[in-house]
């Protein structure tokens, strides 16, 4: 069957659908109803009772208007069923609104009733077209509602005409079934075909929720075979070069660094050192919770790389950070003679040619740097291991782009943990992973502490006791966007306050729009102990590292996430001091900000706040699947959903074990869709 071939289909509906991403019907299929209308639960208007539950109601449009003056304008439309009358209010976006009513038309509306005066009304009730109001007892109960577009209503393609497509499509023809049978019988789900049926044509709301399961899983699945592929193809393509730990790596260990490792450092030590001398191409990720010390197993591992003739490359999310480890590694690596050189994006022309000079001949080996790294400009030597540092900071695509730079270096992936590790452990599956648990020794448990603007004057005095004392302390003002002027108005008037309280501390001002060579100084000063406050906006959020700064005072704490506020508070608590945390949150504190606040209070453990904020802010933005590089999944969701995709990755990874090619006759309609699938994405997974 061909799109053609289903009725009422014009040329501009067609178009309409094509400009949708719909080519062929099995497409449309996928299209699922964004919901559906319970009809069993459609209530007669004189029925509407307060119930503060939300209800459906389908009827005619009598009238619109729109009433009130400036601030009270709003939008009311009066619409009728057998049984009486009733008003849909809207205060907000009532131009867009007002074009979703017709007069004479029949329109289901979705909300909580209210009683105003003697009538009924809804405040913004989700609104739906009902094309055929007789129409409704075509259905059982359950009428899906299909999610329009712009193109959708110019073409006039409704509610009604998707459903009546994919009832043809459904029955003309058989949807092919892609999942091995074993897996269909082991998880109970129902066969494609049927759950396709399930959906358009739902019976049951418990029916349609089994079948979307079952779509989910094929998603999941689906990313899972193809990690599971790709780690097998860099295997067999891998002949990572051995590399041993020499004189150099000895050395640091022994005679350089001054603390001995903990015993979560030295097993991730000991893995690295395992995967560098398989002969396979190390794909691993460290992850630690802030100032377990990942830095160092770092430096280590670049070490093994240099012992072997090899250069390494150490990746930053910031420049800061970039910086801040170029004088960590110069501090550590300097009395070795090694050649370490730093690159970022704002540096001059000459610098930067001269840098690229010395990378590509091989006299530099260990860079340091942000994003700049990954420019093709840079070319290696012989690049034999790339690490990032924080790596969440970076797309998987960026990730895969360091393993096909150079000669199939090694890889090496840091990050805290801003995700749950049971959810890393399937989403990075195809990333060995060690994990960092415990904390360097003599570190004290960080203070935390709400205090109000009322307080100010107490957290001041405090302040000054503490750098008298000879402490160092970090105010940090929220710059969520670093283009928000706004913000940073805050920031510079936080800092100007602070200046005039404390006239004879010196302090310093850092946000992100500063020249990279004025950022750098004032870190120097920062970290040689000159300035006692830093002012800052979150780009101190990641990784920075200056063990006696031992106060934090973060202004509208509130608005901060939780995981945000667990990574600005891993700042302070590095040394051996007793270090403080205080939040200053706005008098006006939301249900959620005061939860929040509550959590920093009372733990300091990441996996816990990673678990809480993840609970909080749902999964989306959580994870913010953009800037993660992971793919965006359509029906499933990684957090909510991520039993099935704990199961789908089982699954997958048995499969790709057994049969890596998917040769097995069981695997046939499986390859045919995988295939493709894999193809379109090979690039995504660095196997491209
Ligand atoms: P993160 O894991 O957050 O990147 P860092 O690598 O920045 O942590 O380390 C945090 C601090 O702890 C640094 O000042 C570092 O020198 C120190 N450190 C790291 N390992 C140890 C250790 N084994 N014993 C004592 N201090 C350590
Ligand atoms: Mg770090």
């Amino acid at each position: 069957m061909k799109l053609l071939d289903l009725h009422n289909l014009s040329r501009k509906r067609l178009e309409a659908l094509q400009a949708s991403g719909i080519e062929y019907p099995e497409e449309l299929l996928l299209l699922f109803p964004r919901r559906y209308i319970d009809k069993s639960n459609i209530v007669p208007i004189a029925m509407l009772r307060e119930s503060g539950e939300p209800v459906t109601v389908v009827g005619k449009v009598i009238s619109k208007n729109v009433t009130g003056f400036r601030r009270s304008k709003r939008l009311e439309v009066t619409i009728r069923d057998q049984s009486g009358a009733m008003k849909a209010v809207f205060f907000k976006g009532w131009k867009y609104f007002i074009t979703q009513f017709k007069e004479d038309e029949w329109v289901a509306l979705y909300g909580k009733a209210k009683q105003f005066g003697r009538s009924m009304s809804m405040a913004h009730p989700e609104v739906d077209p009902v094309q055929d109001p007789d129409n409704l007892e075509q259905f059982e109960t359950l009428i899906p509602i299909y999610p329009g577009n712009k193109y959708f209503s110019k073409a006039y393609i409704s509610n009604s005409l998707i459903k009546s497509w994919t009832d043809q499509i459904l029955s003309s023809t058989r949807v092919a079934e892609c999942l091995p049978e074993k897996i269909l019988k082991r998880h109970s789900f129902p066969e494609r075909h049927r759950a396709f049926q399930t959906i358009h044509q739902p019976r049951s709301r418990k029916e349609s929720q089994d079948a979307l399961l079952r779509f989910k899983y094929e998603e999941f699945f689906l990313f899972e075979l193809s990690m599971a592929k790709v780690k097998n193809i860099r295997i067999s393509r891998a002949e990572g070069t051995v590399l041993k730990p020499g004189t150099l790596t000895k050395a640091f260990f022994n005679e350089i660094l001054p603390f001995s490792l903990t015993d979560g450092q030295k097993d991730a030590l000991g893995d690295i050192k395992t995967d560098l001398q398989s002969g396979l191409q190390m794909n691993r990720l460290i992850q630690g919770d802030v100032g377990a010390g990942k830095t160092v197993v770092a430096i280590g591992s670049m070490l093994i790389a240099v012992d072997n003739g090899l250069q390494a490359a150490l990746m930053a999310p910031t420049e800061i950070l970039a910086e801040q480890h170029y004088q960590t590694i110069q501090k550590y690596l300097e009395p070795l003679g090694l050649n370490f050189r730093l690159l970022t994006g704002g540096q001059k022309t000459a610098l930067r040619r001269d840098i690229l000079t010395d990378i590509e001949g091989g006299t530099c080996q260990i860079v340091v740097g942000t994003h700049a790294i990954f420019q093709e400009a840079v070319k290696f030597h012989k690049l034999g291991l790339a690490v990032i540092d924080e790596q969440h900071r970076f797309g998987v695509k960026q990730r895969n782009e360091m393993l096909l730079k150079g000669d199939h270096p090694h890889l090496l992936v840091m990050s805290a943990t801003p995700i749950p590790r049971s959810l890393a452990m399937t989403i990075y599956s195809d990333l060995d992973i060690s994990i960092i648990k415990d904390m360097p020794a003599g570190r004290k448990p960080i203070k935390t502490a709400v205090r109000t603007d009322k307080e100010r004057e107490n957290v001041y005095d405090f302040l000054e006791e503490s750098i008298r004392a000879g402490d160092q302390a970090y105010v940090v003002f929220p710059l969520i966007e670093e283009s928000e002027a706004m913000d940073l108005k805050d920031a510079t008037m936080g800092f100007e306050k602070l200046k005039r309280r404390f006239p004879e501390s010196h302090i310093d001002l850092l946000h992100g729009r500063m020249k990279p060579d004025e950022k750098e100084g004032i870190m120097k000063r920062f970290v040689e102990g000159e300035t006692q406050i830093l002012v800052s906006t979150t780009v101190i959020e990641v990784g920075v590292d200056v063990p006696n700064a031992s106060i934090m005072i973060i202004e509208h704490a509130e608005r901060f996430g939780l995981s945000q506020l667990h990574q600005l508070r891993g700042r302070i608590g590095r040394g051996g001091k007793q270090s403080y945390c205080i939040l200053m949150p706005d008098t006006k504190l939301s249900k959620d900000g005061r939860f929040r606040l509550k959590k920093m209070i009372d733990t300091s453990d990441g996996f816990e706040i990673a678990e809480a904020d993840l609970k909080l802010r749902g999964p989306g933005d959580f994870l913010g699947t953009k800037q993660s590089g992971l793919p965006e999944f359509r029906y499933a969701d990684i957090v909510e959903d991520r039993l099935l995709l704990e199961q789908a990755k089982n699954d997958a990874w048995n499969i790709i074990k057994i049969d890596p090619d998917l040769e097995l006759p069981e695997h046939r309609e499986l390859k045919k869709v995988f295939g493709p699938y894999f193809k379109e994405r090979a690039e995504f997974f660095g196997v491209g």
